[in-house]
């Protein structure tokens, strides 16, 4: 068959190709034992509040969402971003918490942590920088524990202690069973 009566079939794309774009997003990213710890924490939330786990290799705490980018701007990306003047820092993640209107049912902060802001804001200012678009919404920062949960009150909990070392940037790669993610590349925070 000729190219065009493949075109004809929708076996190969007619016209220009789109370029490839990829999801991505910056984020906070555990180690073992603070996954481990977070995935505890969402057993124990499924039982109050129902709903879905999310599984333990996806927990994350999302700092910038890019959204789809143009996958030959990733190059600039990942050598753009650098020289983060934040150094490492803990969370203490001690406030379970549920949001109706997307029922989802999360792990957060009852203070608020000025390390974390300050790290948010030096990437937004390296995108802008970098000509990257973003969502560029006040940030809350939360871990998704749980989606389609009936939810309640707001619950204290058992606090999980998160040494922040680092950050990524991920691929989101939806799917049917929930989005895989891809981690792209690691950036380190100075440690003393
Ligand atoms: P799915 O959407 O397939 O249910 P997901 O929400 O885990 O899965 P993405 O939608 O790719 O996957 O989102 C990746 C991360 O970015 C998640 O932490 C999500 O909460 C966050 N996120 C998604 N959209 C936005 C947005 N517009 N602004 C800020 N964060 C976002
Ligand atoms: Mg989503």
């Amino acid at each position: 068959m000729t190219e065009s009566g493949l075109a004809q079939t929708g076996l190969i794309e007619s016209g220009p190709a789109k370029p490839a774009t990829r999801r991505l997003f910056f984020a906070l990213w555990p180690d073992d034992a603070t996954r481990n710890a977070l995935n505890r924490t969402g057993k124990w939330l499924h039982q109050h509040w129902g709903g879905r786990r999310m599984r333990a290799d996806t927990l994350h705490l999302t700092l910038v969402f890019l959204g789809d980018l143009p996958a030959a701007q990733i190059d600039a990306l990942l050598q753009g971003i650098q020289n983060i003047p934040i150094g490492a820092f803990e969370l203490n993640l001690d406030q379970a918490g549920h949001w109706p209107h997307n029922r989802i049912g999360w792990l957060g902060l009852s203070q608020h942590s000025q390390a974390l802001e300050s790290l948010v804001r030096a990437l937004r200012d390296q995108l802008r920088t970098l000509d990257i678009p973003f969502d560029a919404r006040p940030h809350t920062p939360h871990i998704t524990l749980l989606r389609k949960a009936q939810g309640g009150a707001a619950l204290e909990c058992l606090p999980v202690n998160w040494a922040v070392d680092g950050f990524v940037l991920v691929a989101s790669n939806p799917q049917a069973d929930g989005a895989h993610y891809d981690v792209l590349q690691t950036w380190r925070l100075a440690t003393q």
